[in-house]
């Protein structure tokens, strides 16, 4: 049976010589994983070598969902041409598909976060030749936190986590403990050995989002340290691709 759907890829590896297996993210079918026989041919029925990051119609059989699917059809569209000008824009999208990739499940769809993926991407590349590193920290910063809440571990930010005290400016300690899932206050950080230190800035941003486009730049690297920190304890492993987003802090 053969499958359209709209799709995205997040992973290309090559299988042969001439072909590769290929991750898609897709609208409807959430996220599967397809041989791509030839692709790498001149002349293929795909446009050339499949890239991650680029994106369009895909036609695939699926004859058993435990297997590979076959990709049959795909015209893919780039949506690297502002990305390959600004590293740090192209660094930022890679991150974010990792990170997508890890978190969602094959055959598991999820239309919000397809659209709002699909969102990232082209603001980023629409804007990265005159964007500040800043305004695209704070692109990856709502991204992360929208993937988190599509995959179901949407993050406690407006109060502690534990004992539920909503956060203010009052609080002179915050913490983050990726096994609470959100902010902990200064009462119950001990009970969670994992927790980390989070300035208050970040934390009053983290509780209001809507200001995060006003606030500076080493407010948004320590959010991102904290969401990496997060990320890594969440899929028990540190992301390969943090390292080029996140800049040492002090
Ligand atoms: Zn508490």
């Amino acid at each position: 049976m053969l499958t359209k759907d709209r799709a995205i890829c997040v992973r290309a590896v090559d299988y042969s010589e001439t072909s590769q297996i290929v991750t898609f993210f897709a609208r409807l079918s959430g996220k599967i994983s397809a041989i791509a026989k030839g692709s790498k041919r001149p002349k293929s029925a795909f446009d050339g070598p499949i890239e991650v990051l680029s994106f369009g119609d895909i036609v695939f059989s699926d004859a058993a969902k435990e297997k590979l699917a076959t990709l049959t059809e795909y015209q893919q569209r780039s949506l690297r041409g502002g990305l390959r000008k600004n590293l740090f824009a192209l660094d930022s999208a890679l991150f974010a598909t990792e990170l997508l990739n890890r978190l969602t499940h094959d055959y598991d769809p999820h239309l919000v976060l397809f659209d709002q993926f699909i969102q990232f991407l082209e603001d980023l590349d629409g804007e990265a030749t005159t964007v500040r590193r800043g305004d695209i920290l704070v692109r990856l910063i709502l991204f992360q936190l929208a993937l988190l809440r599509e995959v179901g571990l949407r993050p406690v930010l407006k109060a502690c986590a534990n004992c539920k005290r909503p956060f203010s400016s009052e609080w002179r300690e915050c913490y983050f403990s990726s096994s609470a899932n959100g902010l902990t206050c200064r009462d119950c950080e001990m009970s969670f050995p994992d927790r980390v230190r989070v300035g208050v800035r970040a934390a009053h941003c983290l509780a209001n989002l809507r200001q995060i486009a006003e606030v500076q730049e080493n407010t948004l690297d320590e959010i991102e340290a904290v969401l990496v920190y997060h990320f890594t304890e969440t899929l028990g492993h540190r992301p390969k691709m943090a390292k080029h987003v996140q800049k040492r802090l002090r």
